[in-house]
């Protein structure tokens, strides 16, 4: 009847999605793609990390990001009132990249994707999962096409990539919650106009909102004179501000005097956009032949914008822990890839964390700072949360409240 079959499916051409497919085809694998929007599509997430660039290497995808023209990025600039500070990501602990790009998430995900096709692995745009089934030996999912038709995939293993989609969790009930207060974030991307010869578009620029410590806006610039702008904060302070999308963030932009200057000429060309309560998590990233990736496990915040780099690892801790599997070899999905991935995970938990409390705000802006601690912090910064040479990786929580104490 209407049943297909294939090897690996895939739900969600994202970038989670696009790098493991091509990771599975680089392992001989036959991949099934499964996408619900057209791309190009627009999406959030636009500031990569350095430690982004070894897993688009290792799918075979750096040549074409690179040659693509994105924006430039070495660091990451902090401003709160007339106290500032920037981390340049080469001078850093860890070993491997120090820039990479910022990316209109439009252009990079269709990218990646059409690498991801390039090394042989299919996508079908404007299809929907809508249910599965891992009763059985091979796992049953069912897909709504562009037409409204259903069909049913048998496959070997499910990998969902799915990102705020969450397919799986949904469907299968892991939802856990986040243990993050619920906040929202506005954005969007306007001709910038920024005429200030010290304003550094290789960098983001994080500014904390003047009287609220927990609210803080990103300005990411992108080639050609455009910047992605937006606001975080709880969604109850955001709720009170009068006005639809662009207007709140209008206004919350006004209220920072540094931002409002140097945003002065800018053009405020397309609608802004609203995200809430993005934080999520799951209670197992894993289960009987499927795995979750990327923001359809965990997903903490957007305040070090690590969620590509999570994404992107996670895609290549599971494509490497299943092509073992289905090579005949036992894969202890917990130990081989739930823990590894949480571990990253779990050191920018803690400076998530710090960051809205405040301490991690006292340590960047500190005036004498140890340089080799410095470091460490910038590794972090970079995404390289994994590398196991940083004290503030191995024990994140005990050297960040000493620094904290120290900084106070
Ligand atoms: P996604 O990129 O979300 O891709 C999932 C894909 O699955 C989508 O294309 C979707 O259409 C598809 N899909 C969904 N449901 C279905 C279905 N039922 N069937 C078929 N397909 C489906 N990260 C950064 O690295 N840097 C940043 O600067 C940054 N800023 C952020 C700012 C905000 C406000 C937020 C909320 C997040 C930010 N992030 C940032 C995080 C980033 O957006 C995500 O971590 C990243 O996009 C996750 O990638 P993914 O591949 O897991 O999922």
């Amino acid at each position: 009847s209407n049943t297909e079959q294939h090897d690996i499916l895939i739900i969600g051409a994202g970038p989670a999605g696009a790098v493991a497919a091509a990771l599975l085809r680089r392992h001989g694998h036959q991949v099934l793609v499964i996408e619900r929007e057209q791309f190009p599509r627009f999406s959030i997430g636009e500031s990569l990390l350095p430690q982004s660039m070894a897993y688009l290497e290792q799918a075979g995808m750096l040549q074409a990001v690179v040659e693509h023209g994105f924006q430039f990025k070495n660091g990451a600039s902090f401003v709160c009132g007339e106290r500032q500070t920037a981390f340049d990501f080469r001078d850093k602990h860890s070993s491997g990249w120090g820039t990479t790009y910022q990316v209109q998430r439009a252009d990079f995900d269709h990218l990646l994707a059409q690498q991801a096709e390039l090394q042989g692995a299919e996508i079908r745009y404007r299809q929907t999962v809508t249910a599965v089934d891992l009763e059985g030996e091979r796992p049953r999912t069912q897909v709504c096409d562009a037409d409204g038709r259903e069909y049913t995939i048998e496959s070997r293993f499910i990998l969902d990539a799915s990102g705020f989609g969450r397919v799986l969790p949904r469907l299968l009930d892991l939802e856990r919650p986040s243990g993050f207060p619920l906040r929202s974030a506005y954005f969007t991307h306007i001709a910038d106009g920024i005429r200030d010869p010290q304003f550094d578009r290789n960098k983001i620029r994080i500014t904390v909102h003047p009287e609220h410590h927990d609210v803080w806006y990103w300005l990411i610039p992108f080639a050609h004179g455009r910047c992605s702008i937006g606001v975080v904060a709880e969604s109850s302070f955001l709720n009170d501000v009068p006005g639809d999308e662009t207007t709140k963030l209008r206004t919350l932009v006004m209220q920072d005097p540094a931002l409002r200057a140097l945003l002065q000429h800018a053009e405020w060309d397309t609608p802004a956009r609203n995200i809430s309560g993005y934080a999520a998590n799951v209670t197992s990233l894993w289960g009987k032949n499927y795995a979750l990736l990327g923001n359809a496990g965990e997903f903490l915040d957007p305040i070090f914008s690590s969620g590509v780099t999570i994404a992107l690892k996670s895609a290549s801790l599971a494509t490497d822990a299943l092509a073992r599997m289905l090579a005949g070899e036992t894969v202890d999905w917990e130990a081989d890839y739930a823990k590894p991935l949480k571990r990253g995970v779990d050191t920018f938990r803690t400076f998530v964390e710090s960051w809205y409390a405040g301490g991690f705000q006292k340590v960047i802006f500190h005036e004498n700072q140890e340089p080799s601690i410095r470091r460490m912090i910038s590794s972090i910064l970079a995404g390289y949360a994994w590398d196991q040479s940083n004290p503030f990786v191995t024990e994140s929580k005990r050297r960040l409240t000493a620094l904290e104490s120290i900084c106070a």
